[in-house]
């Protein structure tokens, strides 16, 4: 095979040439005099990815799952009461985490295709008066299920609830190509991972935390132990552009021209592209006749799409057919959903092309697994809506669709 195998997994995702010939450099010195030269902008450049003012951001050498552990065990102690909600294989996990580490979680169960359940949240705000609740979790984009949760709504429910508590969000396969106002929204901890929004290898845990975190982190009773992921350690060194211990110098350079392609581009534009992709992905899948697995519109995720296969047929088999015959990786059903969901991430670099590309292979799949469609079906449908909404594509050339109206 001499083409690159396409990935169409929701993380790692694509990584655009110039992130990656970025990250093609010898090794270099992290306790050079130099090297905060590069670390401090990036610091600040974070804080505009995450939009908060105050507070700060952490880059640890770990994948996402490290940061989901440095929120809770910096900001919370054993035995605090909090706020969480499942419904799909990421949120399962961090309830899974936040028990282990010691916290009494008060659970909201929700259907699989669903996502936070507001007037749940809201309700058990309100009723807890005492302020026994620490911390309101909330899952931004559950990327098993291809569902996307409303966090200004959670804020919302907390103020409505004249509620203390802290505002910890799961924005893995959010920021960055979702939406992300963390100063607006009052969030408190926004835990992210270099390997799907920000284009990179996998490899850094991102942990943006408000000044209310900061502050929690100090005043904590029964604090819980920690140590790699201590907020403490990193302060202590990230303000002189250093790391308590060796930090992944090749990602933290990727991660310098991620954002820079980012912010050329502009998040609103970003964000943009994003909706406008999956909504052609979904075109494709109402064209198929298929169903997400997200239960309503208002679910729909612009990252990730988790697609029901038709009773009878094996959503496994779809995949492998996928990756052994057109050389195209899906994502799988996790836990509840596996056998019956296959995914489409998309999420980072990524452009119409692209998106024509996996439905393209897909659409061969799905029929070469027995599936009742027609070629052209899915393809086509996202086709009439990428011409008629054509503006300018992602590298910024202007598309003639866009030129003649104009
Ligand atoms: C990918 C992902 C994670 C886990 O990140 P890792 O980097 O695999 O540790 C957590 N939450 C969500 C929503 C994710 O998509």
């Amino acid at each position: 095979m001499t083409v690159t195998p396409h990935l169409f997994i929701p993380g790692p995702t694509t990584i655009p040439d110039r992130v990656r010939m970025a990250m093609n450099l010898p090794m270099e010195d992290m306790r050079s005099a130099e090297y905060p030269k590069l670390t401090l902008p990036i610091f600040e450049d974070m804080k505009k990815a995450f939009k908060i003012k105050d507070g700060r951001v952490f880059l640890f050498p770990s994948s996402g799952s490290g940061a989901w552990e440095s929120a809770i065990t910096n900001t919370l102690a054993v035995g605090d009461k909090v706020l969480m909600s499942r419904f799909g294989q990421f949120s399962l996990l961090w309830v899974d985490m936040a028990e282990r580490l010691g916290l009494k979680v008060v659970l909201c169960d929700e259907e699989w295709g669903t996502g936070v359940p507001l007037e749940k949240y809201a309700d058990i705000l309100a009723k807890d008066t005492a302020h026994e609740i620490k911390a309101v979790f909330a899952t931004h984009n559950e990327t098993a299920t291809g569902v996307s949760s409303d966090i200004a709504g959670v804020r919302k429910a907390m103020d409505a609830a004249k509620h203390p508590a802290l505002l910890m969000v799961d924005g893995v396969s959010a920021v960055g190509s979702l939406d992300m106002r963390m100063g607006e929204w009052g969030v408190d901890c926004c835990v992210s991972g270099s390997q799907k929004g920000f284009m990179l290898p996998t490899g850094l845990g991102i942990l943006a935390v408000s000044q209310k975190a900061l502050d929690a982190n100090k005043s904590l009773n029964g604090r819980m132990n920690r140590c790699y992921f201590s907020f403490e350690d990193m302060i202590k060194t990230n303000d002189l552009g250093y790391f308590p211990y060796t930090p992944a110098t090749q990602l933290i350079r990727g991660l310098r021209t991620s954002l820079d392609m980012l912010f050329e581009e502009g998040l609103d534009n970003v964000f943009a592209r994003h909706t406008r992709l999956a909504t052609g992905v979904r075109a494709a899948v109402d064209a198929w006749g298929l169903k997400l697995c997200a239960k309503e519109p208002k679910w729909h995720s612009d990252t990730v799409s988790a697609i029901f296969v038709p009773e009878g047929i094996d959503a496994n088999a779809v995949l492998k057919t996928a990756y052994y015959r057109y050389n195209t990786s899906l994502g799988t059903g996790l836990n509840k959903v596996a056998g019956k969901v296959f995914r489409i991430g998309h999420l980072g670099a990524l452009d119409e092309f692209m998106v024509g590309g996996v439905l393209f292979a897909v659409e061969m799949a799905l029929k070469d697994c027995g599936v009742n469609i027609k070629l052209g079906s899915g393809t086509g449908a996202a086709a009439e809506y990428f011409s008629k909404t054509a503006t300018k594509s992602a590298t910024g050339v202007t598309a003639p669709a866009a030129a003649k109206a104009a």
